[in-house]
């Protein structure tokens, strides 16, 4: 096992690994850029580098990163989520210096990292993929003639996107042409490949995934699926396993499909297979994440599976001990990724200071958190603040859990997502699981919602009521 592992990465996902190698007693050293020089993974690990130039550069200084590993006699890299997580480029280098990546290989992040490539690869190994152009798409006459072959509306992507970025839904011919520049322009700056594609837009899908766990012997399994359809242009504020449309057969298929793919890439570590799902119960690979994922939460939390603790063993060369038949199902759990954003201005990011933090708890609630009181949200990342996951024993309990739990969350001095997940957790289609990634874009009334009363206005009420009838 290894004796002491650099993260490389910043904030929640940091502090998860962080805790992973706590309870495989590994040493952890974190790395940081001037703006997070408080940031909360940093007081966690066991060792902190400032890794510079500048806000962000430093950590995606990739040689930078593989070269302090060194110095402080790390073994091994663990690449969170975005930043290098995605990049190529770390396993090897970690190779040149004798330093274990936290991860698949190399080859498999460059050949699922494209989209087109990616698909390809379904295909291969005989699985549907949306139906779209067959490769990359150059020319305005040859994107013309895709959609009128397979219809509008029409989705232009970005190879190289992720996070919901690079992605244009394309309703008729006249919009076509101004998406495919905005989808390449946006891929250039966020990626900086300008290769886009286009697929059939499917009508109000679900977002299923598999999450997959493969070792170095050849033995994959998958922990069953994350149904992630409450989306917010594109990218996720909600998850929930298992899905509530899936059957044990659409599930065993499903999975099936998913082990198929990673065993014909020669996948191994955690990865995600994601799939959009239509209202006949028709899958599709959309595309697979090579890394761990936000939302991993809540798979650990159906299936008791530490996902994270997972990679580290895989990367160590241990063999899976768990099989195919041995992971459960109990419950269900949901998460909400608690963003400094603020719904009702589309979602706009916001910086500031917490002015005060109390994170709800109690049975089946669990915090993965980046904020505390007086932290200063630095405006270069992304703006999530933790994510709440609970579980529980039926949908209708977890979905009573996660109001109960959001109503406790203490979070002030910057607007949240916490009052509009509040509103989704009380929506009648949401509680009877009547929903798909049309959801957050079909409900505008969900916007209408007030300040929920916080448990710190509870305690100052209940504090003001003491007072006033000791007559002080
Ligand atoms: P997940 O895929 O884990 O559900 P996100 O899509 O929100 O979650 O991605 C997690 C983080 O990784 C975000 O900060 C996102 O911007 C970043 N990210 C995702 N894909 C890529 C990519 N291909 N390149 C760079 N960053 C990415
Ligand atoms: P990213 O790399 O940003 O995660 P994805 O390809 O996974 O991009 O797509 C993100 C989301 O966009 C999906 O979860 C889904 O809601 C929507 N989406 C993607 N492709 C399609 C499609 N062909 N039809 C309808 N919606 C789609
Ligand atoms: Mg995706």
């Amino acid at each position: 096992m290894f004796k002491k592992v650099l993260i490389a990465n910043r904030s929640e996902i940091a502090t998860r690994v962080i805790r992973a190698c706590k309870e495989l007693d590994i040493a952890t050293v974190a790395i940081f850029s001037e703006p997070d020089s408080e940031a909360i993974h940093v007081k966690k690990a066991d060792e902190a580098y400032l890794v510079g130039p500048g806000p962000v550069e430093g950590y995606l200084n990739v040689a930078g990163i593989v070269e302090l590993a060194q110095k402080v006699g790390a073994d091994a890299i663990h690449p969170g989520y975005g930043f290098l997580a995605e990049n190529p480029k770390l396993p090897l280098f970690c190779e040149k210096k004798g330093i274990t990546f936290i991860g698949p290989s190399s080859e498999v992040i460059s050949l699922m990292g494209d989209k087109i490539e990616a698909k390809r690869s379904a295909i291969k190994a005989g699985i549907i993929t949306v139906p779209g152009s067959e490769g990359s798409v150059t020319t305005d006459e040859e994107a013309l003639k895709i959609c009128e072959n397979i219809g509008y509306p029409v989705m232009v992507k970005a190879t190289g996107g992720g996070g919901g970025r690079g992605l244009r839904v394309v309703n008729s011919r006249d919009e076509l042409i101004n998406s495919i520049s905005v989808a390449r322009s946006e891929a250039k700056g966020a990626f900086g490949n300008t290769e886009i594609f286009i697929e059939k837009y499917i009508e109000r899908p679900h977002h299923i995934e598999f999450q997959i766990l493969a070792d170095k012997y050849g033995n994959t399994i998958h922990l069953g699926e994350r149904d992630c359809s409450i989306q917010r242009r594109h990218q996720k504020i909600i998850e929930i396993a298992p899905s509530l449309i899936l059957d044990e057969k659409l599930r065993q298929k499903m999975g099936e499909a998913a082990i198929a793919i990673s065993k014909s890439v020669n996948y191994t570590n955690a990865g995600t297979v994601e799939f959009l799902v239509d209202k006949n119960n028709d899958f599709y690979f959309i595309e697979m994440n090579t890394r761990i994922q936000v939302e991993h939460t809540v798979t650990e939390a159906v299936t008791g599976i530490d996902i994270v603790k997972k990679q580290i063993e895989i990367a160590a060369g241990l063999p899976l001990e768990i099989k195919q038949e041995d992971v459960q199902i109990r419950g269900y759990a949901i998460e909400c990724r608690i963003n400094a954003e603020d719904p009702k201005k589309d979602f706009m990011p916001n910086v500031g200071k917490v002015s005060a933090y109390y994170s709800p708890g109690g049975i089946g609630v669990r915090i993965d958190g980046a904020a505390y009181k007086d932290y200063v949200i630095p405006g270069y990342f992304d703006s999530m603040l933790a994510k709440l996951t609970v579980s529980g024993m039926t949908w209708q309990e977890t979905v009573a859990r996660m109001r109960r739990s959001l109503s406790e969350f203490t979070l002030r001095g910057v607007k949240t997502t916490i009052p509009y997940q509040l509103e989704i957790m009380k929506n009648e289609k949401f509680i009877k699981g009547d929903f798909d990634t049309s959801f957050i874009a079909e409900n505008p009334q969900l916007m209408e919602y007030k300040e929920y009363r916080d448990s710190l206005d509870i305690i100052l009420a209940l504090a003001a009521a003491i007072a006033a009838h000791e007559g002080l």
